[in-house]
């Protein structure tokens, strides 16, 4: 599985093989202009590429697959996130509709008096 990566800094673009990130043999490092991520946010990334690997090693008995990232595409999820907060706020309004439910248990208690 390899990666394609374009520098944000110089806009050189390149491709580095997740087996390579992972076993150390690749450094995630511009080939243009030598700009480099933090080896913490590389360490946390090439750790999430190799579990991915697994995950979808284990799905193969059922499905393969083919996926594409791309970091614009993540920026619309994120937004979407949002939009799915401001949904649910609003379920928490149709609960309150249900309180009208406790008028039955008012009935139900009418009846008893008249037994
Ligand atoms: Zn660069």
């Amino acid at each position: 599985m390899t990666i394609d990566f374009t520098c944000q800094k110089c806009d050189a673009t390149f491709e580095i093989d997740v087996q390579d990130l992972s076993d150390g043999s690749e450094k995630l490092v511009c080939t243009s202009c030598d700009a480099k991520a933090p080896a913490n946010l590389v360490e946390d990334f090439v750790a999430a590429l190799t579990e991915m690997r697994t995950q979808v090693a284990a799905l193969g008995k059922k499905f393969s697959l083919a996926m594409a990232f791309e970091t614009e595409d993540l920026e619309d999820l994120d937004a979407k996130a949002d939009e799915e907060d401001e949904e649910e706020e609003d379920e928490d309004d149709l609960d309150d509709d249900e309180d009208d439910d406790d008028l039955d248990d008012d009935e139900e208690d009418a009846d008893e008096d008249e037994a």
